[in-house]
């Protein structure tokens, strides 16, 4: 009794306002209708909502949703009763009574969509209601939440495998996520019982987004921050940072100057994030600096530009929070702003995380090596010389960009081997020179030649004959030495000075220590974790041997002066 597509467009219409669904859009409808499993991989912004809110509409019953944004619950439920959507949710901000009420609503077939959060799947009175109810379809949003192996692990996400087994009639199941690698997926089907779903990877490509990643001192990053919110006095932005601490410093340092800045962090009071979030959204305030808190389940269609002040844990949070922007499809900035420091900060909270209750030791450790390799993607995102759009959209296994195979890591995502970014952009796909194809936007600084790649394949090969003879027994600092002939005096106490790659190499400090970091983001070497972090080999350490090895480094040349696109 699956449900015709065009009563499902006929809702798109009269509800939302929509002539037709997008191409990845209409996949995911037309399996929910015939009552199939579906796991939908679309970025922010894709258009997920619609996915299940639709089908929700119109296959008869209740739809679940099952959502982990309860602070976003409230408005999402009214922006679609605006729609004239049936919807409601059921979460503790509501009395007894009130969730009694809602309960016996739905099970009188007055409601069409309704928003919980896991944890609902515990409380025994919403287990009778779930017995009772015609359920057809459970959509199962931020599914990734469910994978001890993506970055949002929610213990409570395990419960929902179970909830559906329970249930009289078994409803069709709608797994949403923005988070693609192989392995959550694969968590995603197993955790949930998904059986034999439909699936699609798609959309994640946001023309419209010009990327740059600037290495820069905190002072600078604060000064360029400035520079651009005034320049840009009528654009709405986000400014992310790392820490509650950097979010009143830049916040501060924005209104001092004279600029609608905002601020939102977890300790702030519900009140002032409500207030704070409101004025942005309402373009009473022009940028929010914020914690990584926020903006989950928020749909701003005018955002200018996403600016990082700190480096994010990993390309999915990036792109994430990046892909705040720009989503009438306008041309906008995401700008990352990172230093020393962010990297050092982001090891640190993934060391002190020692997962959570649920969870053995060893899985703990499995979960922390999983946020180091997603780190190390980042950092190799930082040092890029290839297309950054390119690297990411290589990252998340989107069919559209071919992966150079050469300078493939375990991730899906590129190192820069083999990288003639830069110094060609003239074609959609230039040839590397390992002979594979290398992809260029001509959308973001790098493809735009916003610094000259130097070719450091001489020295990368140096650090690893070194680490090689060091045997992985010391940190950075003492690679960089030895190799440089510097610090005479400690290396003779270690009984280095007659190490054969001993003062082998001339490059300054700073940039041999980008060799070595640019070897561990392209897990050539692997720097483990620690109060004194040690260089090692890497699971890749034997390609760096290969005669095709090649390996660039960026050397800012320019900042471009760009205007964002679009008003207000
Ligand atoms: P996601 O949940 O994937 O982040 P949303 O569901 O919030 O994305 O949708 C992002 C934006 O795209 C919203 O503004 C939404 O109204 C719009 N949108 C979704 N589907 C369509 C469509 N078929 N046609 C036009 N706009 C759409």
């Amino acid at each position: 009794m699956s449900v015709p597509i065009e009563q499902a467009r006929l809702a798109l219409e009269m509800h939302f306002g929509y002539q037709d669904f997008r191409p990845g859009q209409l996949g995911v409808v037309k399996a929910l209708l015939g009552g199939k499993d579906t796991l939908a991989v679309m970025p922010t912004g894709a258009g997920k909502s619609i996915c299940y809110q639709v089908p929700g509409v119109v296959i008869s019953g209740v739809a679940l949703v099952i959502s982990p944004l309860v602070s976003l619950m409230g408005d999402q439920v009214r922006s679609l009763r605006e729609a004239d959507v049936q919807a409601a949710f059921l979460n503790s901000t509501l009395s007894a009574s009130e969730q009694a009420r809602v309960m016996e609503r739905a099970l009188s077939g007055e409601v069409d969509l309704l928003y919980v959060a896991p944890e609902r799947l515990d409380d025994q009175r919403f287990l009778e209601f779930a017995s009772r109810a015609c359920i057809p379809l459970i959509a199962v949003d931020e599914a990734h939440c469910v994978s001890q192996w993506g970055q949002d692990f929610r213990p409570s996400y395990l419960r929902i495998g179970q909830f559906i087994k329970q249930l009289p009639k078994r409803p069709a199941v709608a797994a949403f996520t923005a988070t693609a690698t192989e392995r959550v997926r694969a968590d995603i089907v197993r955790l949930l019982g998904l059986q034999n779903p439909y699936q699609i990877v798609t959309g994640f490509d946001r023309p419209n987004l010009h990327f740059s990643v600037e290495r820069l001192e905190p002072s600078k990053k604060l000064a360029r921050i400035m520079v651009h919110a005034k320049a840009h006095p009528d654009d709405s932005g986000v400014v992310y940072c790392n820490t509650r601490k950097n979010v009143e410093k830049v916040h501060e340092a924005l209104v001092q100057a004279g600029v609608r800045a905002v601020r939102y962090h977890a300790g702030l009071s519900n009140q002032e994030r409500t207030q704070n979030q409101r004025a942005w959204i309402n373009d009473d305030a022009s940028v929010v600096v914020a914690t990584n808190a926020f903006g989950m389940g928020i749909d701003k269609p005018n955002v200018r530009y996403v600016i990082h002040y700190n480096m994010p844990g990993s390309i999915e949070a990036y792109y994430q929070e990046a892909g705040r922007a720009g989503r009438d499809g306008l041309p906008s900035e995401c700008m990352l702003y990172w230093s020393d420091g962010d990297l050092s900060t982001c090891r640190f909270f993934l060391e002190q995380d020692s997962g959570n209750e649920s969870m053995t030791e060893e899985e703990a450790s499995m979960a922390r090596a999983a946020r180091r390799r997603m780190l190390a993607a980042m950092e190799g995102y930082c040092l890029t010389c290839d297309c950054l759009r390119g690297y990411m959209l290589r990252y998340f296994g989107d069919q559209a960009v071919k992966a150079p195979a050469a300078s493939e890591n375990a991730l899906g995502a590129t190192s820069v081997v083999g990288s003639t970014a830069g110094s060609s952009v003239s074609a959609s796909e230039s040839t590397g020179s390992s002979g594979s194809p290398v992809f260029t936007c001509h959308n973001c600084l790098n493809c735009e030649g916003g610094f000259t790649p130097v070719d450091v394949t001489a020295e990368a090969r140096a650090v690893m004959r070194c680490v090689k003879e060091l045997r992985g027994r010391f940190g950075k600092g003492v690679v960089v030495d030895v190799l440089r002939g510097t610090n005479v005096e400690k290396l003779e106490q270690l009984g280095l000075t007659h190490a054969q790659c001993f003062n082998t190499v001339s490059m300054s400090q700073a940039q041999l220590k980008e060799v070595v970091e640019l070897l561990a983001a392209g897990e050539y070497l692997e720097i483990t974790e620690g109060q004194y972090p040690l260089v090692g080999y890497g699971p890749r350490f034997r390609e760096a041997a290969m005669p095709e090895f090649r390996m660039n480094m960026k050397q800012v040349v320019r900042q471009p002066a760009r205007q964002s696109g679009g008003n207000r």
